[in-house]
């Protein structure tokens, strides 16, 4: 390692101003995260912020962990696996697995993510409940459900149709090494976003009487995460908000 490299004044001052921007960006989104909690007479505990750095540096993962964020999200296993700290599963931090996975890269995941929250088909429930075993590991599972109007011309965000949630989730109930713990969505492209979250709040309810484990909601992103607390969310997943403007290339 180059000591004079690290140690140049500049490439410091480039750090210290970063951690300077994430510290007024973290306490800004947590503020509203309470906020938005108590609006509905929710106790603050009952959300958890999902920092999704996707698409962000290395560092930017190291100052939000110093500054005591537990949960961060990823949503692609390459650059995960080549971001994350070696150390992460020493560390009490989650990783949660948010991006579309396929089911040749459950290996991988499993060996980092302690949840995965875009479960939606039951090929990658097996895929997910055996990789878990061979690493002697237990993932939590959130199901994702499609949330987008019927007939819209939209491309889809992805997740199974409200009438398909049960049945896989009775699928991942059959994996001892899997949690069964909610459902996850994304608000539809265009589509009204409050009877969006209302209809999975519902869809959740009926979850939980089958399965009263499975109480999580995974919903919210920067744009609309207090919109989804008012509506039950017990786990938002906000980048951008947080970190900035993503490169293009991420969605
Ligand atoms: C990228 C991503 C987010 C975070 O989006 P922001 O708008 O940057 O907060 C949340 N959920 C999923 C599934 C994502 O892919």
């Amino acid at each position: 390692m180059d000591a004079t490299e690290s140690d140049h004044p500049a490439s410091r001052s480039i750090n210290t101003e970063r951690a300077a921007e994430l510290v007024t960006a973290l306490a800004r989104v947590r503020a509203r995260i309470a906020d938005a909690a108590t609006s509905v007479g929710r106790q603050l505990g009952s959300v958890t912020l999902i920092a999704v750095t996707k698409g962000f540096a290395a560092t930017d993962l190291e100052i939000l962990l110093g500054l005591g964020v537990t949960d961060i999200g990823e949503s692609r296993d390459q650059e995960a696996r080549a971001k994350l700290p070696d150390d992460i599963g020493g560390r009490s931090v989650r990783v949660h697995f948010i991006g579309q996975l396929q089911t040749n890269k459950c290996r991988s995941v499993a060996r980092y993510a302690s949840a995965v929250h875009s479960v939606d088909r039951p090929e990658l429930v097996a895929a997910l409940g055996d990789a878990a075993q061979r690493l002697d590991r237990r993932l939590d599972v959130f199901v994702q459900v499609n949330l987008d109007e019927p007939g819209q011309q939209k491309a889809s965000r992805g997740g199974v149709a409200a009438g398909e949630l049960t049945a896989l989730a009775e699928q991942v109930t059959q994996h001892s090494t899997l949690n069964l713990r909610g459902v996850m969505a994304v608000a539809p492209n265009g589509g009204d976003t409050a009877l969006a979250f209302a209809r999975l709040n519902r869809l959740s309810v009926e979850l939980q009487q089958q399965y009263p484990q499975a109480g999580a909601i995974s919903a919210g992103m920067s744009g609309d995460f207090e919109l989804a607390i008012q509506h039950g969310a017990t786990h938002v997943r906000v980048g951008s908000a947080l970190l900035g403007q993503r490169p293009d290339t991420f969605g």
